[in-house]
């Protein structure tokens, strides 16, 4: 595990608990060697990871569309600042270049991040870890949420078991780095109740 991908908030949040949090997941990568991979951000908990790892003497790649860098919301200081056309080429640099993805608390563009990473997992696009760090439980009306999405049949069981998940840092690393890639590909799946329907 070479580079982790960490999507976070644009945001602080409300509690101190998710900058502490940004700071320990930064301080855990540069202690494990493991570069950042994120969205070039200077705000935020993007902010807050970014520079523990960088002034710390970790490796971060800041991948950021044109548009939001002239906003001037890029951190700038940055060695590896990569500029690129739009959010789509984002997505897909900040995917290639990473060995797994974590999602810190946030909102939309966190989700939306977090979500395509899991989404291609289960597509067997890619076969790299997907994990929620939890900071004060700031997950588990999501993770009931994807729940109901398997008690109604639209995720199977093992698809939903592919997102890790813990309130620690060191220890949500470690089972990104244990991680055995379900063998279930949704799409593969999906074809085979067509069939069994028409059946
Ligand atoms: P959000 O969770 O809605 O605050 O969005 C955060 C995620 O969306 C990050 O992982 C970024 O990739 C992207 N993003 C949203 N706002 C910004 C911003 N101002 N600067 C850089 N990236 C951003």
């Amino acid at each position: 595990m070479k580079n982790i991908c960490v999507f976070c908030g644009s945001s602080f949040g409300i509690h101190p608990e998710y900058s502490e949090a940004a700071v320990a997941l930064g301080q855990a990568l540069v202690d494990q060697q493991i570069g950042l991979i994120y969205g070039g951000g200077n705000v935020g908990l993007m902010g807050e990871i970014a520079r523990t790892v960088f002034e710390q003497g970790g490796h971060v790649t800041g991948v950021i569309p044109k548009a939001l860098a002239d906003r001037e919301v890029a951190y700038t200081e940055l060695t590896d600042l990569r500029i690129v056309k739009d959010m789509h080429e984002r997505k897909a640099l900040m995917a290639d270049l990473a060995d797994g993805f974590i999602a810190m608390p946030g909102g939309f563009g966190t989700l939306e991040e977090f979500f395509e990473a899991i989404t291609w997992s289960q597509l067997a696009i890619h076969n790299k870890p997907c994990g929620l760090l939890n900071i004060g439980n700031f997950y588990d009306l999501l993770i009931r949420f994807l729940d109901h999405t398997v008690e109604h049949g639209f995720v199977p069981q093992a698809n939903r078991n592919m997102i890790l998940m813990d309130a620690n840092p060191q220890k949500l690393i470690e089972k990104l780095r244990h991680y055995a890639p379900a063998t279930l590909d949704k799409a593969k799946l999906a074809l085979q109740h067509k069939k069994e329907r028409e059946a």
